[in-house]
């Protein structure tokens, strides 16, 4: 039988057929912790009834029109999370790497609008944007970028957490006109930056009139233990980006613009014809209404802390653990050597999480993980650290 998939992804031996919660369940009828949400996706876990319901509702009402047409659902969504964001306005997108591009296309307007015809964008070592011409030139990863040349110009490469860099580069460049920067870098190793990054960041873009816009398409949506990221920091961004969490698996994206950069796109300078329709848009707010209504942001900061705390008790002494780290439940178990090969060893454990930076253990377990599964996280993670560091 021929492959009919493009060969994209390097697979998993394993079909998952349903899912409950934090767990899933393969063709053979097998289950698994899912310690990853789909990568930061399903921050309500699967099959949760607040998203079935609306999503059931929704599909027997209305599941897309036009962006040529008024759109109630895009509406009540946006009003809702401009306020939580303390944003002005949104446009929704339907992915991460596509909020990005609104995000870069907004910055360059709006220097062109100003009358700087060769605008640059700094961006950082290490991140990840996406996977469209844009983002890939914006990713710090040349993995990501090989054999797409010519890339797109216009980005400005910085060293992650490093606040002397930008000056250097402020003082060297007069086009500079915006960041774009993970307030935690997620695909790079779940590097958190010094406490003062995001703030002396903020100053600076304060102090150069540059846009501070934030990637937290992996860091948003209850993640780290606060709605946002940025929230940490005491800072306001000027530009955001949303995507994982936002719909639980149905694909959205949304980019979120503060003050003169709210006003920068207008009609025919961007758009999307899925992008913000009523059933995806139902799902955003299913998302927040429950996040709120179930204390899933707190739950996010006390099992993250669990779990660090729990793993670091496991595992603290074993030789090869360089760092366990994060923030909420967004953590990472650095070794001193590639553990690509736990995936699997996990997966065959009823485990599910992922490596990335080649030698960083990720998870990001649904934002409603409890105590109990906290602890068979624990248990079985540290058990299987342990048996590949004391193998190799
Ligand atoms: C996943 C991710 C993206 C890309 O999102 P897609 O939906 O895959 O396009 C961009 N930035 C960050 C920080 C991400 O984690």
């Amino acid at each position: 039988m021929s492959e009919p998939l493009m060969a994209t992804y390097n697979r998993l031996p394993v079909t998952f057929e349903r899912g409950e919660g934090v767990w899933l369940w393969d063709t053979d009828g097998k289950r698994y912790l899912d310690a990853l949400s789909g990568i930061a996706v399903c921050g309500l876990g699967h099959a949760h009834p607040a998203i079935r319901d609306a999503l059931c509702e929704q599909a027997g009402r209305l599941v897309h029109t036009s962006n040529l047409y008024g759109i109630a659902e895009q509406q009540r969504l946006g009003a809702r999370l401009t306020e939580l964001a303390g944003m002005d306005r949104v446009f929704f997108a339907n992915s991460g790497a596509e909020a990005n591009e609104a995000a870069i296309k907004l910055a360059r307007l709006h220097a062109h609008r100003r009358g700087i015809e060769n605008p640059a964008i700094l961006v950082a070592e290490n991140s990840f944007h996406g996977r469209t011409l844009a983002t890939l030139s914006a990713t710090g990863n040349r993995k990501v970028q090989a054999g797409f040349e010519p890339l797109v110009q216009g980005f400005v490469r910085v060293p992650y957490d490093d606040i002397e860099a930008i000056e250097n580069a402020a003082a060297n460049r007069s086009n500079i006109v915006a960041i774009l920067i993970e307030p935690i870098q997620g695909e790079g190793g779940i590097l958190v930056p010094s406490e003062s990054y995001l703030a002396r960041l903020r100053a600076l873009c304060d102090r150069e009139g540059w846009l501070l816009m934030l990637d937290e398409i992996q860091t948003g949506m209850g993640r780290t233990g606060r709605l946002f990221a940025f929230e940490h920091a005491g800072i306001h961004p000027d530009v955001i980006t949303l995507a994982k969490g936002l719909g639980n698996g149905v694909p959205i994206g949304a980019c979120l613009a503060r003050g003169a950069a709210a006003e920068v796109l207008t009609p025919g300078s961007h758009g999307s014809t899925f992008g913000g329709n009523p059933l995806a848009c139902r799902a955003g707010r299913a998302v927040l209404e429950t996040i709120a209504t179930d204390g899933l942001i707190e739950n996010a900061e006390t099992q993250g802390a669990y779990l660090v705390s729990g793993l670091r008790d496991a595992l603290g002494q074993t030789s090869g653990l360089v760092e366990i780290r994060g923030r909420g439940l967004m953590i990472g178990l650095e070794l001193n050597r590639p553990c690509t090969a736990l995936v699997a060893q996990a997966l065959d454990a009823g485990l599910l999480i992922n490596v990335t930076a080649e030698r960083v253990i990720r998870l990001l377990p649904p934002l409603i993980l409890e105590r109990s599964q906290a602890d068979e996280l624990i248990h079985k993670l540290s058990e299987l650290v342990q048996g590949f560091l004391s193998d190799a």
